[in-house]
């Protein structure tokens, strides 16, 4: 049922926070309370109205060491459950999240300006993330290893201790998930620093997880700003390793803090990913997809499929249908249910994006469909953009190379296999790619010739908990997702347990 939103959302936020929060004051969430920042005032702007809705405070070292703090105590406590106890408490997240997964998908809808269709299937995403993390819990085994002497060899999967997260604004709650949960199912406490954009969902998301039984202090959201509360967690001597996921620019950033202090990192960056059409592919679906890919969430994925190479028997048909079929895609706000393609979350990334559509076409590129504003009644103030077709683009153009984020599919021609190839790989990144053919032997020689974390045959944008997911190049490095995801969260120790009786004599010593 879609929402019924007066003005700027900021009654319904309120209203959201005090139902989920406790508060509609807005802070920090540090071992299991509100923690009022006293730094820099960062303002809220709703992306489909273009107005204010809130304020808060950054939250700055002072935070930053509490919520380390209690970190360190919580984690000692969570380590000291039994497996089977984490498992079951994290299973209970699950169910705690489905309870009110409908009032945190209007939260996300309305502040982060995200389709609420796209909130709901991502809200229940991140309790499926706690349900398989949470079955993992008990069955983190090490190994026995038959060494050549006589001791007994045996690896232990153990956590970091305090595990720093930093999340971009594109999908808040999901990502907060993503990452909480396996850190927590291998022992870890956390301080997570979501985009100040977009802080209200993850700070949401663990009240919730303590309601469930997740211990205070385990997992503690510090808001504020990259540079000075996202920096001070790094350089925080409790965090033992960093994940963060957002652009590849600020990666650098993490990854050189990182270093200087000496404990390791995991990078998840942007993309520039290739979905490639050939002529045997099936077109109708061809189509679809290569919609699904780059307008869900107006192209705000890290996924997104902004590279379209289709081979020249269909290139023409290609972009005719899917011009048509891109000028029918319903843009809106984002709290309707049948809007599929929202706002751009904030004006410096709808900036961008019109910036880099000019100079695609300065460069040569034709607009086969949007290319500008898209006129929404009731936002007229908000950050929307057409989704957009541009053909006849060179892959050595900005809209070819550059990262734009937003709703814009640039499509470049290629003659065979070998020119798909290089074409895909000659870029910067490498997130994802997908083929589209009708051809099992070529399906498989792109799978494997393509750089990318991932990809697809026949199908785009499919991902899960389950299945492992990461960049090659500046798409980062490191995984998320599924047992690699978790080992990600883990150090192995190897532990040797002498059997043998005389075996000290083995070192030549005298035992006196
Ligand atoms: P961003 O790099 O600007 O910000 C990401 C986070 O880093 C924010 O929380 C920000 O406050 C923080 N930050 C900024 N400077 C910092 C500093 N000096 N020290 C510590 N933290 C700092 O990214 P964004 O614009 O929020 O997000 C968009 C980018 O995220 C895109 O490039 C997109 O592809 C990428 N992304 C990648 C994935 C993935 O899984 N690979 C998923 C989602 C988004």
């Amino acid at each position: 049922m879609s929402l019924n939103i007066q003005k700027n959302g900021e009654q319904e936020v309120e209203q959201l926070l005090i139902t989920l929060l406790g508060d509609s004051r807005f802070g920090s969430w540090v071992a299991g309370e509100m923690a009022l920042g006293k730094g820099e005032t960062i303002h809220l702007t709703n992306p489909a109205t273009g107005q204010h809705f809130m304020s808060y405070q950054d939250a700055g070292e002072a935070i930053v060491q509490t919520a380390a703090d209690a970190a360190m105590v919580a984690q000692k406590l969570w380590w000291a459950k039994t497996a089977t106890a984490r498992g079951q408490i994290m299973w209970a997240c699950g169910a705690k999240i489905r309870q009110v997964a409908e009032e945190v998908a209007q939260l996300e809808s309305i502040s982060a300006g995200k389709p609420i269709r796209d909130c709901r299937v991502e809200v229940a995403k991140v309790a499926d993330m706690f349900e398989y993390y949470g079955g993992w819990c008990d069955k983190m085994t090490g190994q026995v290893i038959p060494v050549p002497t006589s001791h007994l060899n045996y690896t232990r999967h153990e956590p970091y201790g305090v595990v720093t997260q930093i999340t971009p604004w594109n999908a808040p709650v999901f990502t907060g998930g993503w990452q909480i949960a396996p850190a927590i199912c291998a022992g870890n406490a956390v301080l997570l620093k979501p985009s100040e954009l977009t802080p209200l969902s993850t700070t949401v998301l663990v009240k919730l997880i303590e309601e469930a039984g997740v211990p205070k202090g385990l997992v503690n959201v510090i808001n504020g700003l990259g540079h000075t509360t996202g920096a001070a967690a790094i350089a925080n001597p409790a965090t033992k390793k960093v994940v963060f996921v957002g652009s590849p620019k600020t990666g650098g950033i993490i990854a050189a803090a990182s270093a200087q202090r000496v404990i390791p990192c995991v990078l998840e960056l942007g993309g520039k990913s290739a979905n490639i059409v050939f002529n045997d592919g099936d077109l109708d679906r061809a189509v679809v997809g290569a919609q699904a890919a780059v307008f869900a969430a107006a192209g705000q994925s890290c996924v997104s499929g902004s590279r379209l190479l289709v081979q020249r028997g269909v290139y023409a048909e290609m972009v005719e249908r899917l011009a048509s079929a891109t000028s029918k895609i319903p843009v809106g706000l984002p709290w309707l249910d049948d809007t599929m393609v929202g706002p751009i979350n904030n004006l410096t990334q709808y900036q961008h994006i019109n910036s880099l559509v000019n100079q695609g076409v300065a460069e040569g590129a034709v607009v086969a469909s949007g290319g500008c504003r898209a006129d929404i009644h009731g936002g007229e103030e908000g950050y929307f953009y057409r989704p957009t077709v541009l053909a006849d683009v060179d892959n050595a153009m900005a809209v070819a190379q550059e990262e734009i984020f937003g709703p814009v599919v640039s499509v470049i021609p290629f003659d065979d296999e070998d020119e798909a190839v290089a074409i895909a790989n000659a870029s910067r990144f490498g997130l994802a790619g997908a083929a589209w053919t009708a051809d099992v032997g070529r399906a498989h020689r792109m799978a494997a010739q393509v750089n990318a974390g991932t990809f697809w045959v026949n199908s785009y944008k499919a991902i899960n908990v389950m299945s492992p997911f990461g960049g090659f190049g500046e798409s980062g490095y490191g995984r998320s997702s599924g047992y690699e995801g978790l080992l990600e969260y883990t150090q192995t120790k190897s532990v040797w347990v002498e059997t043998a009786r005389d075996a000290a004599i083995q070192f030549g010593y005298s035992i006196e």
